[in-house]
């Protein structure tokens, strides 16, 4: 109902239901072990530390609003023309930016029915419509990405590897939903998870998306990198949408202390690799373990795994109290309409060995 006697938000606004992130506190608990936003738990490295503390003498003067020094180190890592670069307050922004530049009242866009959900609000706040590819192998196909798409689709958003789920999608899959959008249709392919996909037939989308006018690939700093509070993350994009991005982005949307440590993470090859190795020595172990306890347990290209709960007495629920009554931390996903299910991201060796002994203690109730 509108009311005259008070500002009223746009329609549609107060129909999204608030973004709820990943716990991060348990009553009693001093220092809980926080496993449900995928965060990189060795931290940030050891020289983005210390590019971010050395920041601290610029941070009176506004950072250089193209982000030039680090447009300039992310173009010479993955070999991108600078110029195609958007960087953004997380890839998050790089999102919202994008339905933002294009996305006007009515039109929708389509991504998988266990897709990431910052894709979707900023989509109706935007007032268009989400339109959702059902994954009943919890997997979003290009097939039925595609059956969602109609006149009014202007953006399809895929995550791979995806976000809560875990599944990816094969370069040959990218190419064939590249190749059954209309050319007017922006694919945008989530590689947040990039670097820790050891699967032989995946591969980045940069190389699709530079002969192409019509996709972008986002990165970001928040995983691998470990740095999450930071918000930094970017976009490679045909030059024509970058150039009507950069009319719309605040101005000085990347911070000085962010660029300076982001820089410096990218130079850090050792930390990359122990970020890498952890996961990929960790993850064949949780899900081996964790389905040994009886419950499914989704394969993960990704730093994190999904478990399904499907028992009646010990659900997902259940399984959360209990490792929360033992100070652990993960991520219950009925948002992404996955109740049954349980998020953890892949911590430290003394992190992921409680949450082994908590989810057998747990199975033996
Ligand atoms: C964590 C994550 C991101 C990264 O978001 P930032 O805003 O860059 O921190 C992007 N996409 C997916 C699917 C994610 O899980």
């Amino acid at each position: 109902m509108t009311d005259a006697t008070a500002p009223a938000p746009k329609p549609g606004i107060l129909d999204i239901a608030p973004y709820v992130g990943g716990k991060s506190r348990i009553d009693g608990v001093a220092e809980p072990m926080k496993l449900s936003s995928n965060e990189n738990m060795l931290g940030a490295g050891q020289k983005a530390r210390e590019a971010y503390e050395a920041a601290v003498r610029h941070i009176h003067i506004y950072p250089d609003g193209r982000a030039s020094k680090l447009r300039d180190a992310v173009a010479e890592q993955h070999g991108l023309e600078p110029e195609r670069l958007i960087f953004g307050n997380g890839s998050d922004e790089v999102f919202a930016l994008l339905n933002q530049g294009y996305l006007t009242p009515g039109d929708n866009i389509v991504s998988g029915q266990y897709g990431f959900l910052a894709y979707r609000i900023s989509a109706l706040a935007n007032q268009a419509a989400v339109k959702l590819a059902p994954e009943p192998e919890f997997k979003a196909t290009p097939e039925a990405l595609l059956a969602q798409v109609d006149e009014r689709t202007r953006i399809v958003y895929v995550s791979s590897p995806s976000n809560p789920t875990g599944s990816y999608n094969t370069a040959e899959e990218i190419r064939r939903l590249h190749e059954g959008l209309r050319p007017d249709v922006l694919l945008v392919v989530d590689e947040a998870y990039a670097e820790y996909v050891t699967e032989a037939d995946w591969e980045t989308s940069f190389g699709l998306a530079r002969d192409s006018e019509n996709i972008v690939v986002t990165r970001t700093f928040s995983k691998i990198h470990g740095l999450g509070g930071l918000r930094i993350g970017f976009g490679y994009a045909p030059e024509k949408v970058a150039e009507a991005i950069d009319r719309i982005r605040l101005p000085f949307n990347v911070s000085v202390p962010g660029i300076e440590a982001a820089v410096a993470a990218l130079g850090d090859e050792v930390h990359q690799q122990a970020s890498r190795e952890l996961i990929q020595t960790w993850r064949p172990r949780l899900t081996q373990a964790i389905r040994g306890f009886g419950f499914e347990v989704l394969p993960s290209a990704g730093n994190f795994v999904l478990v399904r709960f499907t028992d009646e007495k010990r659900n997902a629920g259940a399984a959360n109290d209990y490792l929360n009554s033992k100070g652990i931390i993960v991520r219950q996903v009925g948002g992404y309409g996955l109740p049954d299910c349980l998020r953890i991201t892949i911590g430290t060796e003394d992190q992921n060995r409680a949450v082994l002994d908590a989810l057998s203690e747990f199975a033996a109730t």
